[in-house]
């Protein structure tokens, strides 16, 4: 942080320098993220964009072919990105994830809390309460133990990291979801703001990102229809008239925090919602 701020000095003193090197700046230089649900959508996205953008990534999920396609596929960045399979529901699991990332590119600047699942579109009344317990199992369960144990590697390297978490719209608004789900989002935001209460003494931000409907495996499963589809609903719904949400939107507004652009924002819920939460008491 101190850095932080003497280089804005810097350039604060040295206007016209301060523009040249804004030009050369790569923002994810030297970091290094983890990735939860880093194979598919969201996170997939994030993990070529903070590639672009100078970070070497370490993805962590339990889908271990589409994770390996992926990593082998991004032939410009080998060496910079590798796949850990790691279940968020199990905290060995987790412990390890951490730990692999840290052996193999030396530290833990971002962690990107992103795995998520729906979990089953049921009426309260018919409500499964196993399938109740699984949502939770990931959604909660899961962001707790990686945000416990990256936070333990930042806190013992001293790194000044970025945590960041994919909450939803319905973290903020009830009938956005399964009840599970909106249950588990809303729990993630407590979960965030208590963190970033205890870790700002040690420097660490954490946030959260609340997309809007996207057409990934999550959207089109829970709905049961094609990514389109869901881009077709949600554009119908949605506030921000004849724009589309994509992936790649939400993993920009996930660079953002990630990166030193946004080194006195902490404890926050970044809506990826063109609008949708503050204008919509509820859907359905
Ligand atoms: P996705 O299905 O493309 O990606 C989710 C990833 O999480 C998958 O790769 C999956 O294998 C992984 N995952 C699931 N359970 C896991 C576990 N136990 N351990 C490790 N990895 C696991 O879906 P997405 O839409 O990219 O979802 C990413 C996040 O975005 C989720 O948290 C989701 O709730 C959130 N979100 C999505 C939308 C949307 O419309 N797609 C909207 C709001 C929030």
């Amino acid at each position: 942080l101190v850095r932080s701020y003497e280089q804005l000095k810097f350039k604060e003193e040295q206007p016209g320098k301060a523009s040249i090197e804004k030009e050369k700046e790569i923002p994810l230089e030297s970091k290094v993220a983890l990735i939860t649900g880093g194979a598919s959508g969201i996170g997939e996205a994030a993990a070529r964009l903070f590639l672009e953008h100078g970070a070497r990534v370490v993805i962590a999920d339990v889908q271990d072919d589409l994770a390996h396609q992926l990593v082998a596929s991004l032939t410009d960045y080998s060496g910079n990105i590798c796949y850990h399979r790691c279940d968020v529901r199990d905290e060995k699991q987790v412990e390890d994830a951490v730990s692999h990332t840290v052996t193999k590119y030396g530290s833990l600047d971002i962690l990107f809390s992103n795995a998520g699942i729906m979990g089953p579109m049921t009426a309260l009344l018919d409500m499964d309460l196993d399938a109740f317990d699984n949502t939770m199992a990931v959604n909660v369960r899961g962001v707790a133990a990686t945000i416990k144990h990256a936070a333990r590697a930042m806190v013992a390297k001293k790194t000044p990291g970025s945590i960041i978490c994919t909450a939803s719209v319905a973290a903020s608004i009830g009938g956005a979801g399964p009840h599970a789900y909106t249950t588990s989002k809303h729990a993630m935001i407590g979960l965030m703001r208590t963190a970033c209460k205890e870790l700002g003494a040690y420097g660490i931000r954490v946030n959260c990102i609340s997309p809007f409907g996207v057409g990934t495996p999550l959207s089109c499963a829970a709905y049961n229809v094609e990514a389109s589809q869901v881009e077709a609903n949600c554009s119908a719904i949605g506030n921000l008239k004849g724009v589309v949400l994509k992936a790649n939107h939400v993993a920009e507004a996930a660079l953002f925090l990630a990166s030193d652009e946004s080194v006195y924002v902490s404890g926050q819920n970044l809506g990826v919602d063109g609008g949708f939460t503050v204008v919509s008491g509820s859907y359905s």
